[in-house]
């Protein structure tokens, strides 16, 4: 924690967004002109331009309490870049608009952005804007993730065949667990603030929560072995939700392997120590950022060399509807619970 207390009122609107983007470089030589007029431009030459936004709210995205600015900074860029990797795209450029209440100081804006920057310089991309205003019902972030993509290679969630495989990068839970253990903790904290949070042990499952990181090079990968997926989706929401998003757009049907859900050691033990099931916590759990994308067969003996893609079920007729087979034989319907529903 910075000691020194800077007033924002001290420096003004203005005043700030100079303070905060006077060390602002962009990396893109598409960024032709970047913070500091009234709008940016931006060149794509000749690729498709790819577009997402997301508005974070204190208190429903995110808790002060146990969420350090410079992730929250660095969060807020990367979920909009996993977006932009969602649809096989590059992201190039974002904006990045705040409201602030005056509990704020010039130095947590400043940590916020020091993470905000982090993200952007390793994902190679530009902040070319944003918009600051005062809020009075906590801190609200809203970024604009702008990427580029070569003509008509982007991928959207609606081209799943009929005995496409359905793949999965890293693995799953783990981020619903961090969320769950950094509550518990609060909640002991609360009622309790003379003890300590038990937090050890625990880096990755409070890492995969506090500070995702978006598969870049997954899409990457794909790109450079010519595999074009036919459908692809980023799990955001908990791997069930995701599917059935698949399915919907692209009215088809899937059966899932629950023994093929790729989940972590780490996960697998707080799934127990927790009394929820660890495919539960994949299913339901959400904010892994993880690429959920379908394949065709042909492209499967490729696909089944990289370590970090689980092939874990494949693409059916409409008519035989989204289902999962579980580890002990029986065939479930699947539900979207969401994240945070099953709590
Ligand atoms: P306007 O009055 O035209 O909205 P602003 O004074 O809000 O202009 O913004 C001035 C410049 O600073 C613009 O280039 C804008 O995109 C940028 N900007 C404003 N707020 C932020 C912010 N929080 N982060 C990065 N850039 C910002
Ligand atoms: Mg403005």
């Amino acid at each position: 924690m910075q000691d020194t207390r800077t007033e924002i009122a001290s420096l003004g609107e203005f005043g700030l967004i100079e303070h905060l983007t006077k060390n602002n470089e962009t990396q893109n030589a598409g960024t032709l002109l970047s913070v500091g007029d009234d709008a940016a431009v931006i060149d794509q030459f000749g690729r498709q331009s790819v577009i997402s936004t997301d508005l974070l709210l204190e208190g429903i995205h995110f808790d002060l309490m146990y969420t350090p600015l410079k992730h929250l900074g660095y969060k807020s860029v990367v979920v909009n870049l996993s977006d932009i990797y969602a649809m096989m795209a590059t992201p190039t450029q974002i904006t990045l608009s705040i409201g602030i209440s005056n509990k704020f100081s010039v130095e947590a804006v400043e940590e916020f952005y020091e993470g905000v920057y982090a993200a952007c310089e390793k994902f190679n991309v530009d902040l070319i804007g944003g918009d600051t205003t005062t809020s009075k019902t906590g801190f609200v972030i809203s970024v604009t993730a702008i990427g580029e993509v070569a003509p008509d290679k982007y991928v959207t969630r609606s081209g799943a065949k009929v005995n496409d495989l359905i793949c999965v990068s890293g693995d799953l839970g783990a981020a619903y667990l961090g969320l769950q253990l950094l509550e518990r903790e609060k909640k002991i904290f609360l009622e309790n603030p003379g003890v300590q949070p038990d937090l050890q042990n625990q880096s990755y499952l409070v890492k995969r929560i506090l500070k995702p990181e978006p598969r870049a090079d997954i899409v990457e990968w794909l790109l450079e072995h010519k595999i074009e997926p036919t459908s692809m989706i980023d799990v955001s929401d908990g791997l069930s939700s995701e599917l059935l998003h698949i399915c919907r757009a692209s009215d088809v049907g899937c059966i899932l392997y629950e023994e093929k859900i790729p989940v972590h050691e780490d996960t697998k033990t707080m799934a127990l120590e927790f009394q929820v099931g660890s495919a539960a916590c994949a299913l339901s759990g959400g904010e892994d950022y993880e690429l959920l994308f379908t394949i065709r067969q042909e492209d499967y003996e490729r696909v089944a060399k990289n370590n970090d893609i689980s092939v874990i079920g494949y693409i059916t007729d409409k008519a035989e509807g989204a289902n999962m087979l579980t580890k002990g034989g029986n065939k479930h319907k699947l539900v979207a619970q969401g994240w945070n529903s099953f709590a």
